[in-house]
């Protein structure tokens, strides 16, 4: 499968497994919708999302896909984070992009935190 920079979405998450290490990770725009399965890359424990969690996988992807394409705008609309001693604005791009953002999902019984890392469609994005 040839490498696109565009709609790079990785999410990762530390593996369920007792005693594993392993971070289990995916990216976003390349999960079957039909059979949608990672593996452990430590301990090879299978992971299986069901329709719920696909789905909202396809949202977050859908959301990035609109982020990336919204790029343009998004670069000059800064959001205020009033911090002491002022205010600071955050370009709105980064709060996706460069920071990293987490999703906490169902996952069977547990809460399980996903680490979304989405790469800017390009470096000229942040001038
Ligand atoms: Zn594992």
């Amino acid at each position: 499968m040839p490498e696109t920079k565009k709609n790079n979405a990785v999410l990762d998450f530390k593996c369920l497994e007792e005693n594993c290490k392993g971070v289990v990770k995916f990216n976003l725009n390349e999960l079957d919708v039909e059979d949608c399965q990672v593996l452990c890359p430590e301990c090879h424990r299978p992971y299986e999302f069901d329709a719920a969690l696909t789905d909202k996988f396809r949202k977050l992807a859908n959301l990035v896909a609109a982020l990336r394409d919204a790029e343009p705008i998004l670069g000059s609309a800064n959001v205020a984070v009033t911090v002491p001693g002022g205010e600071v604005k955050v370009p709105y791009v980064l709060l996706l992009t460069r920071l990293n953002t987490m999703i906490t999902l169902d996952f069977g019984e547990k809460k399980v935190d996903f680490h979304v890392l989405v790469e800017p469609s390009s470096p000229e994005v942040f001038r």
